[in-house]
């Protein structure tokens, strides 16, 4: 791996290719534009376009969590693990992780969820899991908060974290 990079192209993305409702992430097929959705409890399986059947790629960009009632369904019945990047816009930190994070979400699609809070717009979520600094990176799995670490860090030792993190998962 190159590891970090100064990248300033790849940081503008803040797009996000798939939304999250009560019961799963809503992705459009690339093929015909229909809104589809990953149910949470099946993350780690294929889905295919429920009107053309093209098989639809896993998220492979961060995902903004939108509503803290979002942000609990997901980690309560998600059967990937999920990676969370709780983040501020007025933060530098984040701003040089964000690219990192991208990579992350890119090279582990369908193996780990990758997802952004955005604590200014979702306080009492950040309250909630006083979250003191960020960015502060923290993985569930099982329903639960398994590990958190803060600061900025390249994709590659964000991957080291995750892992060691996710080694006790039952799957
Ligand atoms: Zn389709």
């Amino acid at each position: 791996m190159a590891g970090r990079s100064g990248s300033v192209s790849a940081y503008n993305v803040t797009m996000a290719t798939g939304t999250l409702d009560d019961r799963g992430i809503i992705v459009p097929c690339a093929h015909c534009g229909r809104q589809n959705r990953f149910a949470y409890e099946h993350l780690d399986h294929a889905v295919r376009c429920a009107a053309c059947k093209t098989p639809l790629a896993a998220p492979a960009d961060p995902i903004e969590v939108d509503s803290s009632a979002h942000f609990d369904a997901l980690v309560a019945h998600s059967s990937l693990p999920v990676v969370v990047d709780y983040w501020a816009p007025w933060c530098g930190p984040c701003r040089m992780v964000a690219p990192e994070i991208q990579k992350l979400a890119a090279r582990q699609a369908g193996r780990w969820l990758v997802v952004k809070v955005n604590t200014e717009a979702l306080s009492d979520l950040g309250e909630r899991f006083g979250i003191r600094s960020i960015p502060t990176l923290a993985v569930f799995g099982e329903g639960r908060e398994l590990a958190r670490t803060s600061g900025a860090r390249p994709a590659s030792e964000i991957e080291k974290f995750v892992e060691s993190a996710t080694q006790a998962l039952h799957r």
